[in-house]
């Protein structure tokens, strides 16, 4: 994923920011010499220290999206004076997807995907409210919180990303599970996993367990060949099926790519169930994804991972929203609600069509940056330019990663060097 400029080189930092921080220096030396020259005359208490600046305004960061968490890191060294920014995440980490896969595959160590949100908000004075937003009033300019009081704000931003399509149907099945929340999968596929081990070896099955990712775009067919690689390597009793309601797998890629992805597919043993929607679980007796023909894949655990669809939460924003229920967002990244609220990431609609992918959601963050200050400092908004197309690299969990750019393809070692050493150093940013 490539990384953009650390700051907004064109932003010259405001001249009035440092003469109040002087002003407030000199002020304290002041009142040091009044309290010594009393001490001499009569003995007083001390008097109280003067309390720090009360912030007059408030920008609330909504969701630890790839956008927000560049924000936060630039607000460390160039704050806005009056100006208090705060941080609502679900969870105290963030997790990088560009590393899940190769988590699974046992390429990179769980830690390493995880952006530790507390340490981080505290190196950039940003305050950090771990909690879920759950509703947002713009005429009342208020976030309300699932556990905590709500929040005022004078700017608001929205980078909660996306959740898997049909999330009615993989919230109410244990055995679909959800590759969102991405910074809990790996502890929750960990602990499904365990449990259907114990019980398939008290129950000595003669049968081997089936899992199926459900779902085959990029990171479907990541996510299959990255586990298939971990069943290999710990030989367990798993066989893989990849399942989509689509006839090809990938569909966003060069042809080459997708012949890539295919043939190692295949070579893996990866059963694959295309033009397969499903639309149903049977959880009794043996369990099974049920499709839309009736007919059923005797299935035990199936991650789901299928096209990025609106979180649900979205509906208690107040916000205009497109048909597919993001929240609707002019080209400068604002919503057309009478307040300042923004959205970036694959929690937004643009104008034009902006593909649901976290390369796109951190080529926002400089843009964002500057129009959140801009509305507070009076400056003229910036538009935002996606880039035309990128490059991807698919993990391919041996080692290997598939590379796909502008309709040129290549599988190699290299093309996973290259793939690690973007993926580390965008999580190093934050550390
Ligand atoms: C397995 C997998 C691999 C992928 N690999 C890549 C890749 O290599 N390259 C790429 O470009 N894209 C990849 N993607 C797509 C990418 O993950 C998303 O497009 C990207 O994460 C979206 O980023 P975002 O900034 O919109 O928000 P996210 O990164 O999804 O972050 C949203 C944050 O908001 C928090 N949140 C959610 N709801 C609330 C709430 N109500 N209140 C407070 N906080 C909340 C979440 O916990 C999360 O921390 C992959 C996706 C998957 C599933």
């Amino acid at each position: 994923m490539p990384v953009p400029d650390e700051e907004d080189p064109k932003e010259p930092t405001p001249a009035r920011e440092i003469a109040v921080v002087d002003l407030y220096e000199s002020h304290d030396l002041v009142e040091m010499e009044v309290v010594e020259d009393a001490i001499l005359l009569e003995p007083e208490p001390e008097p109280e220290p003067l309390p720090p600046p009360v912030p007059q305004r408030e920008i609330v960061l909504i969701g630890a999206g790839h956008a927000h968490l560049q924000i936060v890191q630039w607000w460390r060294k160039r704050p806005l004076h009056g100006v208090r920014m705060t941080l609502v995440s679900a969870f105290d980490r963030a997790a990088y997807s560009g590393m899940l896969a190769g988590v699974i595959a046992g390429r990179f160590e769980p830690e390493e995907m995880l952006i530790d949100l507390p340490k981080l908000c505290e190196r950039s004075n940003v305050q950090l409210i771990v909690d879920r937003a759950i509703r947002l009033d713009p005429k009342a300019r208020q976030i309300e919180l699932a556990h905590q009081p709500a929040l005022s704000f004078d700017v608001a931003s929205i980078n909660i990303g996306s959740v898997p399509g049909q999330e009615r149907l993989w919230q109410s099945h244990r055995m679909l599970l959800s590759v969102k929340p991405m910074a809990t999968f790996w502890q929750r596929f960990q602990i499904r996993q365990q449990e259907m081990l114990v019980q398939w070896r008290e129950a000595e099955l003669p049968k081997r367990l089936q899992f199926a990712v459900v779902g085959a775009g990029a990171a479907g067919v990541e996510l299959a060949l990255c586990l298939e690689e971990r069943i290999h390597n710990e030989d367990l009793p798993i066989d893989m099926h990849l399942v989509d309601a689509a006839n090809e797998v990938w569909r966003s890629a060069s042809p080459g790519a997708i012949r890539r992805a295919r043939k190692l597919l295949k070579h893996r043993g990866i059963d694959l169930h295309l033009g397969q929607r499903v639309v149903d679980c049977d959880e009794d007796g043996p369990s099974a994804l049920v499709f839309e023909d009736g007919s059923r894949l005797r299935c035990d655990l199936a991650i789901w991972a299928t096209a990025a669809a609106a979180p649900a939460v979205l509906q208690g924003f107040h916000l205009p929203r497109s048909e597919k229920g993001f929240v609707l967002v002019d080209r400068t990244l604002r919503t057309s609600a009478d307040v300042p609220v923004f959205a970036a990431g694959d929690t937004a609609d643009f104008p034009i069509p902006v593909p649901k992918a976290g390369v796109y959601s951190v080529r926002q963050g400089p843009i964002l940056w500057h129009n959140l200050r801009a509305v507070l400092t009076g400056k003229p908004l910036k538009i935002y330019h996606p880039q035309r197309g990128s490059l991807v690299l698919l993990a391919c969990g041996d080692g290997t990663a598939i590379l796909d750019y502008k309709g040129w393809s290549l599988r190699s070692g290299w093309a996973w060097a290259l793939k690690c050493g973007i993926d580390r150093a965008f999580v190093r940013r934050f550390r």
